[in-house]
């Protein structure tokens, strides 16, 4: 490793590799920092299993198309208006080129998982899921001579008048260096595994939050950044966040730990309440809002109720679901008060009134005089044994980030523009993602800012 290069690179997945990629192939010599070992290089994106990306026909791999408008449509109201237009509609039709720009870059696509997801027309699946992506992205960007340092977390970063001078690095065993660049591509993540920095927001419930994926995002380069004069942009408690397995580990539990069974069921609390609308819209557009609804009740826990009828209706998950003959017996299990889950139970079953149930669209099976009604795919929890998930809060990724231009420069306090520093993915996803989320796109902002990123790096560092 030397210590000057044209474009550096601080992160190790999916906006780090496309970055770094993009500035090789437009001539800068390149280096990527990335903070874990080896062995868990690519932060979240290893966890990943497809991309979202707009197309006006279908492909081998995608039903039909899905036009720069429809995509538009979807992002307006997944994030209820929360977007910056501009860059949103510049990364959607970008998002075009990508589909074919990534499988140059040696990733490969499959046809979509069915199930619950019903994402066959929207969204290109990974061959292998994202360590084989991250791995193909790997080995194309050694060959072509992007050099790769592991274990290798900045610690500082050195700004002058919104210009980047050089990075300081810790290493395990060789010591501390200062690598100087001409260009800067932040890709190093968000917060999401800095539970302190989670506290601040949250208080003590983030103590119950459990992260979905890698440990080493947190949030270090983004805070420096901000300190030093960047622009900040996004609200620091948006963020990505599902009902994951309570079992699941504190990090990196990845994306067998997530529940889809929610729309064939009921969620209660604690206090074996149902708080919120399971059947409000089909899943993609509403398993990301779970997270902060169980983040919300109290002790941050809540549990998926359904009953053995609907069992092969959606994906497995690792941790299987806790069972009993009786409501009453599945209650003790979970530590619910039993007549309160029996009186939910009943309440809710009475509610349900006739219809066909069809959990691929918005279906007239529902409930009426119930506080909250399920609106579509309400059936009755009426055949043993019954079954439950715990959940917790999971957290995917946070969108407080840094604010960036068309071409991914990121802006400074002041709105002007930095002379050399790029950002792309979660580290600057709020600014498309002001809240909400539509399967898939985080890793389309990662490849079209990380394509955009590396391509500028480049073409600045060769002015
Ligand atoms: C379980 C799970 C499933 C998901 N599934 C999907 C999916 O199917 N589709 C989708 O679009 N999105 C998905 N996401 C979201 C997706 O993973 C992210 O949006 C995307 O991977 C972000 O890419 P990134 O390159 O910005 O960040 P990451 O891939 O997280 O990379 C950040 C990198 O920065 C490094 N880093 C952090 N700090 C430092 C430092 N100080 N110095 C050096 N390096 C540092 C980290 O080690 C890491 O390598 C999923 C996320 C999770 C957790």
């Amino acid at each position: 490793m030397s210590s000057k290069y044209d474009v550096l690179v601080i992160g190790g997945g999916n906006a780090a590799l496309c970055a770094a990629i993009a500035a090789r192939r437009g001539g800068a010599s390149v280096l990527v920092l990335e903070g874990a070992p080896k062995f868990y290089r690519g932060g979240n994106t290893r966890h990943t299993r497809n991309m979202r990306c707009a197309h006006d026909a279908a492909t081998e791999i995608l039903t039909g198309p899905y036009t720069e408008d429809e995509f538009w449509e979807d992002l307006l109201r997944v994030t209820g208006g929360q977007t910056d237009e501009v860059l949103a509609r510049h990364m959607i039709r970008e998002s075009k080129d990508i589909l074919n720009w990534i499988v140059e870059q040696g990733v490969r696509w499959q046809p979509s998982l069915g199930g619950t997801l019903s994402l066959g027309r929207t969204n290109s699946f990974f061959l292998g899921g994202g360590r084989a992506m991250l791995n193909a992205l790997y080995l194309t960007a050694e060959r072509l001579g992007v050099e790769v340092e592991y274990d290798a977390e900045v610690t500082d970063l050195v700004i002058e008048d919104g210009m980047f001078l050089a990075a300081r690095l810790k290493r395990p065993i060789k010591g501390e260096i200062e690598i100087r660049a001409t260009s800067l591509v932040a890709a190093a993540g968000g917060f999401e595994a800095n539970i302190e920095w989670l506290k601040q927001y949250w208080g003590e419930a983030a103590d119950n939050f459990l992260i979905r994926g890698t440990p080493y995002n947190r949030g270090s380069i983004l805070k420096m950044l901000l300190d030093k004069g960047v622009q900040q942009v996004g609200d620091p408690t948006q963020c990505h966040a599902v009902a994951i397995d309570a079992r699941a580990p504190k990090f990196d539990g990845g994306i067998i730990t997530r529940h889809d069974s929610v729309v064939f069921g009921i969620v209660v609390n604690k206090h074996a309440q149902r708080f919120y609308d399971e059947g409000e819209d089909i899943w993609p557009k509403r398993y990301a809002i779970w997270g902060r609804l169980v983040a919300a009740q109290p002790d941050q826990i809540a549990y998926i109720i359904f009953d053995s009828t609907v069992v092969t209706s959606f994906m497995p998950t690792l941790f299987p679901p806790i069972a009993g003959q009786t409501v009453a017996e599945l209650a003790g299990k979970l530590e619910l008060d039993p007549a309160a889950l029996e009186k939910t139970i009943t309440e809710f079953n009475a509610a349900v009134q006739p219809g066909t149930f069809d959990h691929t669209i918005l279906d007239d099976c529902r409930t009426e005089g119930i506080t909250p009604q399920k609106t579509h795919w309400a059936r009755k929890i009426e055949t043993p044994p019954y079954l439950a998930y715990p959940v917790r809060p999971g957290i995917t990724f946070t969108y407080l980030g840094t604010r960036v231009t068309k071409e991914a420069r990121m802006l400074m306090a002041d709105g002007k523009p930095s002379a050399n520093m790029f950002a792309a993915g979660e580290i600057m996803a709020g600014n498309v993602l002001g809240k909400g989320y539509a399967a898939g796109m985080g890793m389309t902002i990662g490849s079209v800012f990380g394509r955009i990123a590396g391509r500028e790096a480049a073409r600045h560092a060769r002015n």
